[in-house]
């Protein structure tokens, strides 16, 4: 199992699917195949030219709903001269796989094959019992919004994404610097908007200047806008992940506050703690809706005193609460008239998954089983992925990145000599097998 998991890691990141363009079409075509050979019914789709899904099945019974596989197989784009190797080569190095999507996510798509084909051998030669349909979907385009890819096969395909539940990327398994570790397994993620702030003033003549220029005005909006957070507020998803991360977490200072934070039934009582984890940027993310200027727009030459300028800011809301409610706090921050506040893109907010479902149970039993000292955590993205539109067509999805990695290896996502601990993949697969495997069949 582990040469033949190294082995079909290693074909999918030969074939390069740099998105854009994606041409994800000739990797679909291996992994449709792959399963064919095997008996496995699997359906290729072609959302745009080049562009694939694929979505394969193994039957239950049919006593209880389906569960799903999901992994993307687009990859982010690379600047070659910064990699130590071939990007696109799948070479193995002192214990490491190497390739553009090593971890996103051709590791988690390797790891969702291999678990399709054991159970499949599982089903055939050892005469497995499943109770529900084992579905595996494959989507293009993931890293440029999905068009062409979930977005696609939720508007025109959403009968084969009928499941009870979805294991999918976006949490983390994570190996801290005293050598605990910890599986995070994302059951809800924050919002993305855009909201963008306006200053007008005089145009004019840059040699004449006026009052009220329009960048000294956005200037200023936005000085005050640097001294402002949004207030604390814990979600059911974050009490929980502060609890059970205070498990392994090795600083006293910030491990009480964590307890503090996971017990606390006022207001009152978040704010010391919060204030100590807040320090933390991750954390901070986790604890408020967050406000990042991102863009800055106007001028057309430097003799020309502008008429408009304008700043684009990402605010990422915490699951249930309102965009226009934060609009609306940033306005009395900067209450001046002359300052324009909208909100120019509205993300839309998706329920949590169930935080208690058999489906949890199943990915933390499993992990505890392969590695007894591992904490298991609910934790919210502070990403956006493809989940939040499964949760809103009322399926229970689950993000994991099943990978034990350290701080260094992560941060690899997107950056250079993207890599996958060798031993890490085999934990991971095994995981997602595992876990597969337990909650299509009777045992738990
Ligand atoms: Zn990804």
């Amino acid at each position: 199992m582990e040469a033949e998991t190294i082995a079909v890691l290693k074909r999918l990141i030969r074939f390069d699917t740099t998105n854009p363009p994606g041409n994800e079409l000739p990797l679909a075509e291996w992994i449709h195949q792959a399963f064919g050979a095997e008996g496995i019914e699997s359906q290729l789709l072609v959302p745009a030219p080049n562009r694939a899904v694929v979505v394969a099945r193994i039957r239950g019974d049919g006593r209880r709903r389906p569960v799903l596989l999901l992994a993307h197989m687009d990859v982010v784009g690379v600047e070659r001269d910064k990699w130590s190797c071939d990007p696109f080569g799948g070479i193995i190095r002192d214990g490491y796989l190497y390739g553009r999507g090593a971890i996103d996510d051709k590791g988690m798509l390797a790891a969702n094959v291999m678990a399709l084909l054991l159970i499949r051998r599982d089903v055939v030669a050892g005469g497995l019992k499943l109770e529900r349909d084992v579905v595996f979907v494959a989507t293009s385009d993931e890293e440029a919004g999905g068009d062409a890819g979930m977005k696609w096969l939720v508007e025109n395909h959403r009968d084969l994404l009928d499941a009870e539940f979805a294991i999918n990327e976006g949490g983390r398994t994570r190996v801290l610097p005293d050598g605990k570790r910890y599986l995070a397994i994302q059951t809800a993620e924050k919002v993305s908007h855009t909201v963008t702030v306006t200053a007008r003033g005089p145009a004019g003549h840059a040699a004449i200047p006026r009052e009220g220029n329009a960048i000294f005005a956005l200037a200023s909006a936005l000085e005050k806008l640097s001294h402002y957070s949004e207030p604390i507020a814990l979600t059911e998803t974050t009490r929980r992940f502060f609890g059970e991360l205070a498990q392994v977490w090795s600083d006293e200072r910030e491990r009480s506050a964590m307890r503090a934070l996971a017990s606390a039934t006022g207001e009152q009582q978040l704010t010391e703690p919060a204030s100590i984890l807040a320090r933390n940027p991750v954390f901070n993310a986790v604890l408020r809706n967050t406000i990042s200027p991102t863009l800055l727009g106007g001028g057309v030459r430097t003799n020309v005193i502008p008429a408009e300028v304008s700043a684009g800011m990402n605010v990422r809301t915490l699951p249930g609460h309102s965009i226009e409610d934060v609009v609306s706090r940033i306005r009395r921050v900067v209450p001046d008239e002359d300052i324009e506040i909208t909100t120019s893109s509205h993300g839309v907010d998706s329920p949590a998954s169930n935080p208690d479902s058999p489906m949890f149970a199943a990915l933390a039993r499993t992990a505890k089983e392969l590695d007894p000292e591992i904490a298991v955590v609910h934790y919210l993205g502070t990403g956006a992925t493809d989940s939040a539109q499964l949760r809103r067509l009322g399926i229970n999805a689950y993000g994991i990145l099943p990978f034990p990695m350290v701080p260094g290896d992560e941060a690899r996502m997107h950056g250079h000599d993207e890599r996958v601990p060798i031993a890490s993949l085999h934990f991971g697969t095994r995981l997602i097998y595992g876990s597969v495997r337990r909650i299509a069949t009777a045992a738990t």
